[in-house]
């Protein structure tokens, strides 16, 4: 395995992170207060890519407090639904414009390779704002019919209204940098909520490049702010903030039960999107060659640094060794590299942390009697890389079996009873994802109606749009993101009654 590193670089992302960047609070960029800032990584070198304002309580403050002056007395609460929904709308066509530059920050600053960033993350966030900023205009209540019953005779005139929730906090991690900000920022915007955005501290400069888009689109000061910083102080400060009206997180679920807490202070509505060890069920009645290459893809993809990665790969026993020798074969067959190499298929996970992590969980199996058919190391001899693997021999309470790995590393284990399959796949206290794979329409539905899980995938894996809702049961999180149901999240219910008669 050859690890290259190609040296060029787009000439604007070049420029873009020549000079430490600012945060954006009230349409300005500026400084942290303490002046301090802090480095990101190129993970496919371990080198620093660039330097960030370090954004801490003060700043959060202040970021605060023109989300709040937006909200309450700025231009954006007396734009008609019409000219938010377009101001989306132009962001979308902006970013659209800047796909081949936000491929690059991706790419350099996640490690996940350009080609896959151009083709699925930009535009996957172009078409979540366009779809959103449709959202804008549809935003209705109902009439209700009145019956009550303590005074006869009188009549009422009774409506909903579906208000914005206000100021929103909202906290994102670094697997999908630029798509996790525009799944966050599209619903907010369309319902006239404003924001304060913190990106994870590995990956925030897609979050800093969106900033400035979205001031060139022309929302308003203050209607979207970006404080990058560390997790503990920024996110902390963020979540905990007496002013915010709600938190949307993204991350770890031993995170996300952190924001809980720190909600409570003001008991801000709170809305998680957390992880997964989601099952992928390969029935010996599935066209294998598609199943196959679903399954590697489904834990390979983003390489494995999804929350829905199809972690635990349970295949029918008489087809299992095909299947599990096949997924090992399109493992073998991943090229790791620089995300910026055309060749590459997998670049680096996105930290020496995360790298030490997945590597730690992988002695761990082999500790517990796991063996690797293919991968079980850390790739290269500088950068971020772990060869993408395939662990058998596994048994249920294993803790690579159990807990979220969070890397290109999938557990195999195979079921000869198809009864005793739903029990196995949701024996787990996630419920994110699900897949099966079968030629059984009436199997895959039943299957699809047992499993606990806020996706199932039938024959396919990681199809993601913005129309189709997606969040977890169990402790994958709380609320659904994109589709209609995300409005939800950011819009309350006002009930108003008149007595006409
Ligand atoms: P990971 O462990 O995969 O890095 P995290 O859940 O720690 O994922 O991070 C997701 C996001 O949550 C990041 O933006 C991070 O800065 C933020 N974060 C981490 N810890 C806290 C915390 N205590 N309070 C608020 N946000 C946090």
């Amino acid at each position: 395995m050859g690890i290259a590193v190609s040296p060029q670089i787009h000439p604007q992302v070049a420029e873009f992170i020549d000079k430490p960047r600012k945060m954006l609070i009230n349409g300005r960029w500026v400084n942290a207060a303490s002046g301090k800032i802090f480095p990101t990584y190129n993970p496919a070198t371990g080198e620093v890519l660039a330097q960030v304002a370090e954004g801490d309580r003060e700043d959060i403050d202040q970021a605060v407090k023109a989300a709040r002056n937006a909200f309450d007395s700025g231009p954006w609460r007396r734009m008609t639904a019409s000219e938010r929904g377009r101001l989306i709308w132009k962001l979308a066509d902006l970013l659209e414009q800047h796909t081949e530059e936000f491929g690059y920050i991706e790419s350099l600053d996640n490690g996940k390779p350009l080609n896959i960033a151009k083709a699925a993350d930009v535009p996957l966030a172009v078409d979540l704002f366009r779809y959103m900023a449709g959202w804008a205009t549809k935003i209705e209540g109902n009439t209700i019919p009145l019956s009550v019953p303590y005074t006869p005779g009188a009549k009422y005139l009774a409506y909903t209204l579906r208000e914005p929730v206000g100021v929103v906090g909202q906290i994102i991690p670094w697997n999908f940098p630029l798509l996790m900000a525009a799944w966050k920022l599209g619903p907010a915007l369309a319902t006239g909520c404003t924001v304060v955005l913190k990106p994870a501290e590995q990956t925030p400069l897609s979050a800093l490049r969106l900033g400035e888009l979205i001031m060139e689109a022309g929302f308003p000061e203050g209607v979207v702010n970006v404080v990058p910083g560390y997790g503990e102080t920024a996110g902390a400060a963020l979540a905990a903030h007496p002013d915010v009206d709600k938190v949307a997180f993204t991350g770890s679920t031993e995170v996300g039960k952190l924001i809980v807490h720190a909600a409570a202070g003001n008991l801000k509505k709170v809305s998680l999107e957390l992880g997964g060890k989601s099952p992928n069920v390969v029935f010996k009645d599935a066209d294998l060659e598609t199943a196959i290459p679903g399954s590697a893809s489904a834990i390979f993809f983003n390489h494995g640094q999804c929350c829905c990665a199809g972690s635990r790969l349970y295949v029918e026993k008489s087809v299992y060794d095909q299947v599990v020798e096949g997924v090992a074969e399109a493992a073998r067959k991943i090229k790791i590299g620089s995300g910026l190499d055309p060749e590459t298929h997998m670049g680096p996970l996105v930290s020496e942390e995360q790298m030490n992590r997945v590597c730690g969980y992988l002695e761990s199996g082999f500790s517990e009697g796991a063996k690797a058919l293919v991968g079980g190391h850390k790739g290269g001899d500088r950068g971020y890389f772990v060869e993408p693997t395939v662990l058998v021999n596994t048994k249920e309470n294993m803790k690579v079996v159990q807990e979220e790995i969070f890397g290109p590393v999938v557990v195999a284990m195979p079921f000869t009873d198809p009864e005793e399959i739903v029990p196995r796949a949701n024996n787990s206290d996630y419920g994110l994802a699900a897949a099966v794979w079968t030629r059984d329409i009436g199997k895959a539905h039943r299957m699809a109606e047992q499993l606990r899980a806020g996706t199932v995938w039938i024959n396919c894996y990681n199809i993601f749009d913005a129309a189709l809702p997606f969040g977890g049961y169990k402790q994958s999180g709380w609320g659904r993101e994109m589709g209609h149901d995300v409005l939800n999240l950011y819009t309350q219910t006002k009930a108003v009654c008149t007595r006409i008669a």
